[in-house]
């Protein structure tokens, strides 16, 4: 067993657009994968064919491939243990279900659902559970209780049935999750699940172990909704007489809201304006939610902040690049408790990986807002605006937020800074200011800061008293980069042009 090669998979169903935290699952297979050198799978577990969404498959393939996890067999990437699609696995898990059939580990139950509807709420008024289990099998409607001459006559005769797991009575069964430790459950408290359902398919717990064997996937990585099926997969594993390769189990908890009260929902992001899923989805009834993608995340901080949401690399350092977390990720150090989500957080990841990039690299995002706006822009201008307003940015539309500026005059000038910079002499200094940039030759930061500070000393002036109402004339407002920077890349023209509109404007 120590020696298969590793292979994990992410076995999503196409039911909607995928959750940030099914994201976070296939990324830790993905990690553990491939820090051990083996391979990442991707199967689709479409086989309840009521939970269908379309465009759901091809949304979990997009986010992926934005995440930058390469899938190594797949739906459309193919491999030898293929077709990686549940649907296209019928004949397969009709003849494992018969296998159990075969060996008295399954059986035939007619019971229709009313019935059961009826049996559980005769349950609940005693204030018992119903369970339908060793219990009380013997007295239901299957084929323990039935003979095979009437068994098979209900199926001849097209009587809906489902096969049902034989849940061993009073058994412990002790099991190793690698997040969780040691998991004992007795099976008294476990049901006979249906395997199998009359629609010819089979459900979940089934195609799920068979499709894990015959896939020989060494690590079950999944949330941990699916823990409580553990040991039935464990023991559908050993009807099979699967145990030897048998995969390793690791549930993840789950991520929280920011309150940590709960699973993180779409209703917190709505509420609190932040994505939960990775890119934009729009149903097919035309229902749409937000995703990291479009609100302008980076793919790497989008990676790097959900590897952190319930694992930690037992050291100070919180960026790492996708290589770095192949390197550093342990399941081992995956949490116990639940994640909590904090948006504050996410963005800081987004503003560091801004930080990292070059003015550059920035630019064709940056030149996407420019263009939807209208704006001619300089190409080299645009990159040295970048670099000097960038540190105050975490997203590429921060940019925009702080150096609208350069490329537009101030339409009007912020009231709360007027009224505490533009006293009754500043017309008079301000005409001053304009005259001597007027004489700046040639026109650049270093010359303009070096005539206006003469005259800010040889008047004996605060620095400030001038600069304060100089900068609410050139961008409108009381903050910015170096005003001397943006005096340069204004050119001489536009700022006297924006001194005299403020002259007149500003009473
Ligand atoms: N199809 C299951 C899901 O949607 C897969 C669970 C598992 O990984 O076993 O989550």
């Amino acid at each position: 067993m120590n020696n298969r090669k590793v292979r994990t998979r992410f076995a999503p169903s196409p039911t909607g657009p995928l959750h940030m935290g099914g994201v976070r699952t296939a990324l830790y297979n993905y990690l553990f994968a491939k820090q051990h050198g083996g391979d990442f799978l991707l199967r689709i577990e479409d086989t309840d064919q009521t939970r269908f969404v379309e465009g759901a498959e091809k949304y979990i393939n997009e986010s992926l491939a934005w995440c930058g996890i390469k899938i190594d067999e797949g739906v459309a990437e193919g491999g030898k243990y293929g077709p990686y699609k549940q649907s296209e696995r019928k004949d397969t898990y009709i003849k494992y279900a018969q296998q159990l059939l075969d060996s008295g580990n399954a059986y035939y139950a007619f019971d229709t659902p009313e019935e059961l509807d009826e049996l559980r709420k005769e349950a609940e008024a005693n204030k018992e559970p119903f369970i339908y289990n060793a219990a009380s099998r013997n007295s239901l409607n299957n084929s323990l209780v039935l003979s095979d001459e009437v068994t098979q006559n209900k199926i001849q005769s097209g009587e809906p049935y489902v096969i049902r797991f034989k849940m061993p009575a009073n058994e412990i069964i002790e099991m190793t999750d690698i997040v969780r430790g040691v998991v004992k459950v007795n099976t008294n408290t476990l049901d006979d699940k249906v395997l199998f359902k009359s629609d010819g398919l089979p459900t979940y717990h089934l195609a799920n172990v068979v499709d894990d064997h015959l896939m020989e996937i060494t690590h079950v990585i999944r949330g941990e909704e699916w823990l409580p099926s553990m040991p039935l997969h464990v023991l559908i594993y050993r009807a099979f007489g699967w145990q030897d390769t048998m995969p390793q189990f690791a549930h993840l908890s789950l991520l929280l809201k920011p309150t940590g009260n709960g699973k993180l929902s779409k209703r917190d992001g709505d509420k609190m304006g932040f994505p939960v899923f990775p890119l934009f989805w729009q149903s097919p009834e035309g229902e749409t939610a937000s995703g990291y993608r479009e609100e302008g995340y980076f793919a790497e901080a989008f990676v790097n902040l959900l590897a952190l949401l319930g694992w930690n690399p037992g050291t100070e350092q919180e960026l790492f690049t996708m290589e770095e977390l192949i390197k550093a990720f342990s399941l081992e150090r995956v949490t116990k408790s639940g994640a909590k989500f904090d948006p504050k957080k996410a963005e800081w990841f987004n503003q560091q990986y801004l930080a990292k990039k070059t003015a550059n690299e920035l630019l064709p995002a940056f030149a996407d807002i420019l263009n939807a706006k209208g704006i001619k822009y300089n190409a080299e201008k645009t990159e040295t605006i970048i670099e000097l307003v960038k540190e105050r940015a975490s997203f590429v539309k921060d940019i925009w937020e702080q150096a609208w500026f350069f490329y537009e005059a101030p339409a009007e000038y912020d009231d709360k800074i007027a009224k505490k910079r533009w006293k009754e002499e500043t017309p008079e200094l301000i005409n001053k200011i304009k005259d001597i940039l007027a004489e700046v030759e040639p026109f650049n930061a270093e010359n303009a800061k070096a005539d206006i500070s003469k005259y800010i000393e040889a008047n004996e002036l605060g620095f400030g008293v001038v600069m304060n109402p100089l900068r609410l004339c050139l961008v409108g407002g009381g903050s910015g980069p170096d005003l001397f920077q943006i005096i340069e890349l204004l050119g001489k023209e536009e700022t006297l042009q924006r001194i005299e509109t403020a002259l007149l404007k500003l009473k």
